[in-house]
């Protein structure tokens, strides 16, 4: 179990949500995609971390400052050496040329040894400024089984989806014990994390220019309409009760708007107007606090 655990960052639901209400950029929606692969691509290497039987403190997710810069890490494992990972989750094959990472289609990568140098220095900063004395050893690690690097070079700090076995058991060889040391540099570093607000990469939205409706959970489509007790979507076949899918249209409603108040008239405007105010009702009374009266009535 990490010791601070990931949660995928609301900039994602966010933005999944208004590419299904608005229209969003091409920026925007590549914005999207990169943050839920890359998201993607941290989970998978969570699974590999979980498994680690040896004494560790896992830190996932860090987004730091120090002297005006910030810089975040994906993860942290603090045995007797800290060891720094940045994932990546890109696939396809890609050429190293002076040290550029470029796709078959010519596309650059921002090239992650530069990023992972950067964190790697600022770490050490931070780990002096506070009498740390731990050695740091970082890498980038490729985690798409479908990635291939040509022309890679020998010596950089790169793990290979190939390698990832060896990083595993090297972690797990550490016989050592965690003392009251590595916990308060783990318990500083959560301390010092910063919560990111608001997102910079979310496009300016407001309630009355976004499309109203249920959005499919599975491919983000507008349901059309409610067959009995479940919605079924038209695009994709997925099907849902329709309580969960107003709850889940509920907390989406509250995650894009969180000043505003949760009424039953509200969230059936919200839904599209497809489902009645009596299973609105009813759902909010099962899962929030009613507060107010009469037209101040609303839910928490
Ligand atoms: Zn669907």
């Amino acid at each position: 179990m990490a010791y601070k655990p990931r949660t995928e960052r609301e900039e994602i639901p966010i933005l999944r949500s208004l590419k299904a209400r608005m229209e969003l950029s091409e920026e925007d929606i590549w914005n999207y995609f990169n943050l839920k692969k890359g998201f993607e691509g941290e989970v998978m290497f969570d699974l590999l971390t979980e498994k680690l039987q040896s004494e560790c403190f896992i830190l996932n997710d860090l987004l730091l400052e120090l002297n005006n810069s910030k810089f975040q890490i994906d993860t942290l494992v603090v045995q007797d050496t800290i060891y720094l990972f940045d994932v990546k989750n890109h696939e396809g094959d890609y050429y190293y040329e002076k040290g550029d990472f470029i796709s078959k289609s010519r596309k650059l990568m921002n090239n992650p040894l530069d990023q992972l140098k950067r964190c790697e220095t600022l770490l050490r900063q931070l780990l002096q400024k506070y009498g740390f004395k731990l050695p740091v050893e970082a890498w980038v690690v490729f985690i798409n089984p479908e990635f291939t690097l040509y022309q890679a070079p020998k010596h950089e700090q790169i793990i290979y989806p190939t390698q990832l076995n060896t990083l595993l058991k090297k972690l797990n060889m550490w016989t050592g014990k965690l003392n009251g040391n590595h916990k308060k540099l783990a318990d500083l570093l959560v301390s010092m994390h910063l919560v990111e607000s608001p997102y910079p990469r979310i496009p300016p939205y407001e309630y009355e220019e976004l499309r109203k409706g249920i959005i499919c959970s599975s491919c983000q489509s507008i349901l059309p309409s409610v067959t009995g007790r479940k919605i079924v979507c038209g695009d994709c076949g997925c099907n849902e009760g329709v309580d969960a899918a107003v709850l889940r249209s509920v907390r989406e409603l509250k995650l894009l708007f969180p000043d505003r108040k949760i009424t039953t008239k509200g969230v059936k405007e919200w839904c599209g107007g497809i489902i009645s105010k009596d299973v609105i009702r009813r759902n909010l009374n099962q899962n929030y606090k009613a507060n107010g009266f009469g037209r101040w009535f609303y839910y928490e």
